[in-house]
């Protein structure tokens, strides 16, 4: 079938709006009709060539939500009809990972995810006779996708699409980092760098896990007042302080933090981040993806004491078991989600979507079919 989609040809051009071919659905897999789709700091960096497991060209988006349309064969636990976001870290139920009970990273299907291609080492996606890659196994740029069964969340057909699929990527990274891979406890001292589409939700998750102190740090001034109303206790403009900047946080909190959360995607601030954390317990939280093969060094002293330096990928959750659950908390008012989706506009107009982020205007842009 010919479908709408957003291509990115090489790292560092814009992406080109054309009519490209898509396969149905094979063994395993579905078809899904994407109607809306968040635009990410991590499209960015896969546009921009930083990414180290994007095949280009490509289609981009991970962060979409849709409706099931076609089922491939053996497919049984969704059918057309079905509301859905699509998952880049999957949940096959089977692998020793999803069966540890210990992370929410699936590794079934990686291999040929990261190649772009489908787990039958092929893409459904070409454009005159020159194939496409996936991207992260979602390529939710594009009116319709193939996704493979596993890498579907089903979830209740009420929410709408324009703001939920911000629950495929963001919301979750952020807020499941703070509950589940920080384990956030009642009474913490938080600190959060970076207060993008993904640390406004680490904010929200402190809030809820019951954190004391949640400081914010930017070094866009304009970040203060939304985060504030996510739950944001004290604001430190990082641009202004300099040199001085991890003193002051460790002062600030009392003598460190008990969890530090990355979301900037920095090396250098991963490290600031690390080191304000308390001695004995303190956490650090590295979200934020680095820049091609860059590396966060650190001498061992700062880890000898206890400090815990640990990653979260899509924040610990598990996305066909937990996230219908977090669509439920926003459905009940529980977390905030449209105060965060500033920008909504038609995918003709994606690339002012990514320009929008890069000056700091946005939190999230979400483009429509
Ligand atoms: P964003 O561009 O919306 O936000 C980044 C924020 O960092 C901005 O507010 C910016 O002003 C701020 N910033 C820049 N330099 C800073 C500095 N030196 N100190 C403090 N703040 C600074 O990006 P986003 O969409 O929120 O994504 C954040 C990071 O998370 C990216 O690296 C992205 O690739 C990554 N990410 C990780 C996962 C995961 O599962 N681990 C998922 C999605 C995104
Ligand atoms: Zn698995």
């Amino acid at each position: 079938m010919r479908v709408k989609a957003a291509i990115a040809f090489e790292a560092g051009r814009p992406l080109e709006i054309d009519e490209v071919d898509l396969e149905g659905p094979k063994a395993g897999e579905v078809l899904v009709e994407i109607k809306a789709s968040g635009v990410c700091h991590t499209d960015a960096l896969a546009l921009a060539g930083g990414n180290a497991t994007t095949r280009l060209p490509a289609i981009l988006g991970h962060e979409g939500a849709g409706v099931i349309v076609e089922v491939g064969r053996g497919v049984r636990s969704v059918k057309p009809g079905d509301h859905v976001i699509p998952l880049y870290v999957p949940e096959c139920r089977e692998c020793a990972n999803c069966l540890s009970g210990r992370t929410n990273v699936c590794w079934s299907i990686r291999k040929t995810r990261d190649l772009g291609v489908m787990p039958d080492g092929t893409s459904r996606f070409s454009i005159r006779g020159q194939v496409l890659h996936h991207f992260m196994g979602t390529s939710t740029f594009a009116n319709f996708t193939v996704v493979p069964e596993i890498a579907v969340a089903k979830i209740r057909p009420d929410a709408p699409f324009n703001t939920v699929c911000y629950l495929g990527c963001g919301v979750p990274t952020g807020i499941g980092a703070a509950i589940h891979s920080g384990g956030v406890r009642p009474g913490d001292r938080i600190l959060v760098f970076g207060l993008g589409g993904i640390g406004l939700n680490v904010i929200q998750g402190a809030r809820i896990a019951g954190a004391d102190m949640i400081v914010g740090v930017d070094i866009n001034e304009r970040k203060r007042d939304l985060a504030t109303r996510l739950g944001m206790t004290h604001f430190v403009n990082a641009a202004e302080l300099g040199d001085r900047l991890v003193p002051h946080l460790i002062e600030l909190s009392g003598g460190g933090a008990d969890i530090a959360f990355e979301s900037v995607g920095q090396t250098a601030v991963m490290r600031q981040a690390l080191e304000c954390c308390r001695v004995g317990w303190g956490t650090c939280v590295v979200i934020g993806v680095e820049h091609g093969k860059e590396e966060m060094s650190f001498r061992p002293t700062l880890v000898r004491y206890g400090r815990v330096v640990k990653g979260s990928y899509f924040g610990g959750l598990k996305g066909r078991t937990q996230l219908p659950g977090l669509v439920d908390w926003y459905m009940e008012g529980k977390i905030k989600v449209d105060e965060l989706v500033t920008h909504v506009m038609p995918i003709d107009r994606i690339n002012e979507a990514f320009d929008l982020m890069r000056s700091g205007t946005s939190i999230r842009s979400v483009v429509t079919f």
